[in-house]
């Protein structure tokens, strides 16, 4: 896995930024790899690619065109199957695209320079391949596995391939998605999309052999390629390691990966596969969800790095991007959000929800506990 996350992450490839000649070079590498390991090209027209050209590039409302259009860009998701002639088939997915030089999305505020992001995601990546190796004998599923382009974008890999499947998606019993899972520290996973099957809950708690502290939550709407799943009522999950001082900066890069902690994803995976029943298919629920009509829509932004692995009450800021509204009213990281817009802040959908309904402009006062105390500071978004 290390091997391949050097590779992906090297300043060669310069970010990986969707429509670059460095995102081409890391799907022909993918592409290299799923041929070695025994795949099948499962793209379009027998090849390892699936296109996706996307108009006046704007992450919030994507409008996909045809390849050459005017003011349009084009990149690929990367797909292979790994055929067992079984019943139903597992999709593992992983995004391969990044932020380039930091045009869009970048928390860094120097000059233009190559974001790597060796743990977003080329780790997720890696353990996506480690897994088409290790699955190769175990007949009880069949596997597709997707490298995605265009999640940092807005999810536009995903969505494109959910609603032009290369596939025949009624086959398919469930989606696992990686991204970010290069960075276990002191034993705490997240889990997200638990709630898209009655199923996961019991295989999450009997795959977990290495005693993970996990933070699951429930919605199948998530900053990640498994919602797109969910959307088109699959179950989906996600596996994170967690945010860190190094998200969506240049700084994310492969030294700092935690190779023996992806080993045990792995091998947590494998085991959870390998229980999850070959005879029948996973029960599909929908979730609870904040809005998912106002979440990728929101029309403010604090300019904050949320804490997804915080499990007390409010929502815990990771990282404070400078010159954002949160900056200018003095929060600072290790702040715990718990009043906004009028609203209690329980967790963090709420804060998203209390968020999405904000226009540019307004004013609100936020309460957070600093240390222990609580604060009132004024914010002008
Ligand atoms: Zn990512």
């Amino acid at each position: 896995m290390l091997a391949d996350i050097t590779f992906m992450a090297s300043d060669k490839l310069e970010g990986r930024t969707f429509g670059s000649k460095g995102e081409s070079k890391a799907a022909d590498y993918i592409s290299g790899r799923f041929k070695k390991l025994g795949l099948k090209p499962m793209g379009e027209k027998g090849t390892w690619f699936q296109s996706l050209t996307v108009k006046t590039p704007n992450p919030h409302n994507v409008e996909f065109a045809k390849e050459g259009e005017e003011d349009s860009k084009t990149d690929k998701n990367v797909i292979g199957l790994l055929d067992h002639g079984a019943p139903y088939t597992v999709v593992i997915g992983a995004h391969y695209d990044h932020l380039g030089y930091g045009e869009f999305g970048s928390l860094y505020s120097g000059p233009p320079a190559i974001h790597n992001g060796a743990d977003d995601n080329a780790s997720g990546v890696a353990m996506m391949m480690e897994l088409a190796q290790r699955l190769s004998n175990e007949k009880e599923f069949n596997y597709l596995f997707i490298a995605f382009t265009g999640e940092e974008n807005g999810l536009w890999g995903s969505n494109y391939f959910c609603k032009n499947p290369t596939y025949d998606m009624s086959k398919v019993t469930a989606m696992i998605n990686f991204d970010m899972v290069g960075r276990l520290h002191e034993n705490k996973l997240a889990i997200n999309g638990v709630g898209t099957s009655p199923a996961w809950p019991e295989l999450i708690e009997r795959s977990n052999v290495f005693d993970f502290t996990i933070t699951s939550s429930e919605s199948g709407i998530g900053p990640s390629d498994h919602t797109s799943f969910y959307l088109i009522d699959l179950p989906a999950i996600h596996f994170f390691t967690g945010a860190h001082e190094d998200y969506h900066k240049p700084s994310d890069d492969v030294h700092l990966i935690n190779a023996e902690g992806m080993g045990m994803i792995t091998d947590m995976v494998s085991k959870l596969i390998k229980m999850m029943d070959e005879h029948k298919k996973l029960e599909f629920t929908k979730t609870k969800d904040p809005d998912p009509s106002s979440t990728p829509t929101m029309e403010v932004t604090l300019g904050v790095l949320p804490d997804y692995l915080y499990d007390g009450v409010g929502m815990r800021i990771d990282g404070v991007r400078e010159g954002k509204p949160a900056a200018l009213a003095g929060m600072q990281k290790g702040d715990v959000i718990i009043k906004l817009a009028g609203k209690d802040i329980k967790d963090i959908y709420v804060y998203m929800e209390a968020l999405g309904t904000l226009h540019k402009g307004d004013k609100s006062t936020v309460v957070v506990l600093r240390e222990g105390k609580e604060m009132e500071l004024q914010v002008q978004f």
